[in-house]
């Protein structure tokens, strides 16, 4: 039986790197909800609806309809590229200058509302695995198997670091640091669906274990 997944927990845990095996291995859809909240913040950066200091809320709500978002599978890169209007913005969502804006467009009602009803349908099917931090709680509360993602924040920092560092990004690693403490902060605190465990969600605290080991637990836990 192909079965529904759901991940999530706070930035830069693994929830990305633990989907994308189990999608492979299961042969399941992935959906990285993250790049989607993601996509929607770089349009309303690039249409001056968010900047560092100010956020045009009804501006960028009446204008919701013009935003279409998809992905489609990268042979190469074995996952799926989050496309904004027909552009392959895969790059461009995963600067720090949109890590420090989408935790605000996030916690827009109508940009969840909008993201909640897309991700439903691409899951209906079942034999998908999704990761974010409202899945087990909103988007699938009835999720077959939920997983809670937890770390460090040193060691979410660390690993968020590299992956910008090894792409030829120039940043330094206080702000990371402070960006994923930051994200959490208001991911965890908006007042529409905030960050929280889901009840039923098993949690993983991959601080000292390897993706490896957690992994194959996880797969236990699919194959039950
Ligand atoms: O997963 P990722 O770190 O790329 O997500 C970026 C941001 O998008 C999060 O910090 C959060 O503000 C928002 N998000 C959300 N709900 C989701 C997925 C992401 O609010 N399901």
């Amino acid at each position: 039986k192909k079965i529904t997944i759901a991940i999530d927990g706070f930035s830069s845990t693994g929830k990305s790197t633990i989907a994308k095996l189990l999608a492979k291995k299961y042969n399941y859809i992935y959906v990285d909800t993250g790049a989607m909240y993601r996509a929607v913040t770089l349009f309303a950066k690039n249409n001056d609806f968010v900047s560092t200091d100010a956020l045009n809320k009804e501006g960028l709500i009446s204008n919701l309809n013009s935003i279409s978002l998809s992905f489609q599978f990268n042979e190469d890169l074995g996952f799926a590229e989050m496309y904004l209007n027909g552009k392959n913005v895969e790059k461009e969502i995963r600067t720090l200058e949109v890590s420090q804006l989408v935790s605000k467009v996030a916690a827009i009602s109508e940009v969840r509302k909008k993201l909640v009803a897309e991700q439903q349908e691409m899951g209906t099917a079942g034999g998908v695995v999704m990761d974010g931090r409202d899945i087990g709680t909103v988007v699938f509360p009835d999720a077959d198997l939920k997983l809670f993602m937890t770390a460090s924040a040193d060691k979410r920092a660390t690993r968020r670091y590299k992956e910008l560092i090894d792409r030829g990004d120039k940043v330094n690693f206080e702000d990371i640091l402070f960006n994923v403490q930051e994200r959490d902060r208001i991911d965890s605190t908006r007042e529409d669906s905030p960050l929280v465990k889901a009840d039923d969600a098993i949690e993983f605290d991959n601080s000292d274990m390897g993706i490896e080991e957690q992994f194959e637990r996880i797969c236990a836990l699919v194959d039950d």
